[in-house]
Order: C-alpha cells, then sequence, then structure tokens
C-alpha cells in the first residue's frame, strides 16, 4: 500500500479569526503503481491534500501514512525520498546555467552518488521526460515553456520517487506541451510503476490520462471512482463547480438523434471512433 489517509483534518489558521478547515475528514488509499487525478473546484482543498504526502503539511487530525512511514514520525528524509514532488509552475525554480546542472541539482543535495552514478541518473531522467542530449548543455532559459517544465519535472524524478506528485503539472502549457507531458509520465508509470499522482480543475485532461479519480469539493473528498464512472453524474459534478470533458456534452447531444450513438464518451479518441463507426454505417 502506497499511500494510506486516515480521516485527515487540515486547519488553516487554527484558532484564530481566519480559521479554515481546508482538509476535512479524508479517508483514502493509494495503491502502487496507481495514476490518480485529484480534481476539484479551486479552493476545495487539493493543494493542501497532497501536501501531506510529504510531510511538509502535518495533519490536526488523522494519520497520513507513506509506504510504512507515518508523516508526523521523525523519518522525514526518507519520506523526502519517497515522495516527489511537483509544485506548479516549477520551472521557476531553475536557476542553474545548465540543463543538466539543474536536473542535477536535487539529486547532489539529497544523495551522495558517485559520479558516474549520478551522470547515468541525470542522463536518465533527461531521457524519461523527452529532453535529448543537445539540451543538455543549453542554458534552461533559452528553452521552450514545455522543456522548462520537463526539466524542472527531470529534477525531481532523477531521485527515483517511487511516488511522483504534480500540482497542476500541465498549467500555462499548449495542447502539444501537454500531450507530451501526460505521455511521458504515463510511461514512467508503466516502465518504472511509479505512482503518480496529479492534481487538477480539468476533468477532460484527467480522463485521458488516469485510472481512478478522487474529487474534492469543499475539503471533504466527494467521489473516489473511475473516469468513466466519475462522468455518468454530470449534474453532481456541476454541483461541485466541475463540468465533464466537452466531448462528453458531445457526445449526450449526438446520442439524441443518432439511434445507438453511445453518451458515455470522454476522450476525443473515443469520439473519433464512435463516429466513424456511424461514417461507415451502411
Ligand atoms: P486547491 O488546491 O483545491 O485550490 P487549497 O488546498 O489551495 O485548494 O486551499 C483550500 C482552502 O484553504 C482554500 O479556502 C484556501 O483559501 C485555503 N488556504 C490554502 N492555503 C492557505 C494558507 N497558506 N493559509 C490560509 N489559508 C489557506
Amino acid at each position: 500500500m502506497a499511500i494510506e489517509i486516515k480521516n485527515l483534518t487540515h486547519i488553516y489558521n487554527k484558532d484564530t479569526v481566519m480559521e479554515k478547515v481546508a482538509v476535512r475528514d479524508v479517508t483514502v488509499t493509494i495503491r502502487d503503481g496507481e495514476k490518480v487525478g485529484i480534481i476539484g473546484h479551486t479552493g476545495s482543498g487539493k493543494s493542501t491534500l497532497v501536501q501531506h504526502l510529504n510531510g511538509l503539511l502535518k495533519p490536526h487530525a488523522g494519520q497520513v501514512i507513506v509506504n510504512g512511514i507515518d508523516t508526523m514520525s521523525k523519518d522525514i528524509k526518507e519520506l523526502r525520498k519517497m515522495v516527489g514532488m511537483v509544485f506548479q509552475y516549477p520551472e521557476h525554480q531553475l536557476f542553474e546555467e545548465t540543463v543538466y546542472k539543474d536536473i542535477a541539482f536535487g539529486l547532489k543535495k539529497q544523495f551522495r552518488l558517485p559520479e558516474d552514478e549520478a551522470d547515468l541518473r541525470i542522463r536518465e531522467a533527461a531521457a524519461e521526460m523527452g529532453l535529448s542530449k543537445e539540451l543538455m548543455d543549453k542554458s534552461p532559459f533559452e528553452l521552450s515553456g514545455g522543456q522548462k517544465r520537463r526539466v524542472a519535472i527531470a529534477g525531481v524524478l532523477v531521485t527515483g520517487p517511487s511516488i511522483l506528485v504534480l500540482d497542476e503539472p500541465t498549467a500555462g502549457l499548449d495542447p502539444k506541451g501537454r500531450d507530451e507531458l501526460f505521455r511521458s509520465l504515463s510511461e514512467i508509470n508503466r516502465t518504472k510503476k511509479t505512482t503518480v499522482i496529479i492534481v487538477s480543475h480539468s476533468m477532460e485532461e484527467m480522463a485521458g490520462f488516469a485510472d481512478r479519480i478522487l474529487v474534492m469539493n469543499k475539503g471533504s473528498l466527494a467521489m473516489d471512482t473511475t473516469p468513466d464512472k466519475a462522468f455518468e453524474n454530470v449534474e453532481l459534478l456541476e454541483s461541485m463547480g466541475l463540468s465533464a470533458p466537452q466531448v462528453t456534452y458531445m457526445a449526450r447531444g449526438l446520442a439524441r438523434i443518432i439511434k445507438g450513438f453511445p453518451s458515455d464518451i470522454h476522450t476525443v479518441d473515443r469520439m473519433v471512433e464512435e463516429i466513424m463507426k456511424v461514417v461507415k454505417r451502411p
């Protein structure tokens, strides 16, 4: 079991007039190797929830156990090695002269590795994030927005976390950059069995990526289900300030006018498939 969250409550500015219960009594278990999307409207508690996973925030009530380590324990260093955290706009943290040095930074800080082993790891992490060899000696500031983001993520991956948590990793990326990033993350999940947890406010994005969706609403866990099941109840999602993917609305419309057309489509690929079936009908 990778992560066990039991009755977690987190309160900002506790016992002041500014008191805010950001996460309320959340219980959830995430297994090794899962691809989980945490979805919710802005302010629903997503970031607060995930910041408990590497002990950055501590529970006010309840417990968070990651690979057997209670985040309240003193093993915080061990915990940080297991959980790679990628915050919003991680490229803002890039500062080294070269891409190579930027990817190496966290590794050198956290681990004392022989030079050749470190070098191998750095090159592997770069390749996993789709960064070519030619980029390694460039300044990160010469790169595109999507490339910079991948450098920043490679700088987390290089430490070899078994759990990777990314907060809105596609914010500000164009569709191509977004697709490439999700492809890389899926590949890492598939080949290394890394548990990948993505915080997003977009159902659309998570429909194509996650195999499990946790919906946060006003600090509580409102749904824990598969993408398909989550989108079955569009009205409930809308009541939480979310919406189903655009193609789901389109499918519902088409299902009303085309006999036998499925209304439960959540990805563009499946929509294309179903439309082709209709086009090819005799
Ligand atoms: P999300 O990630 O879903 O947007 P957050 O976890 O950031 O939600 O925020 C949950 C609630 O906690 C919001 O009402 C937010 O205003 C509040 N909050 C978040 N961070 C802080 C903080 N550092 N101090 C006080 N309140 C905060």
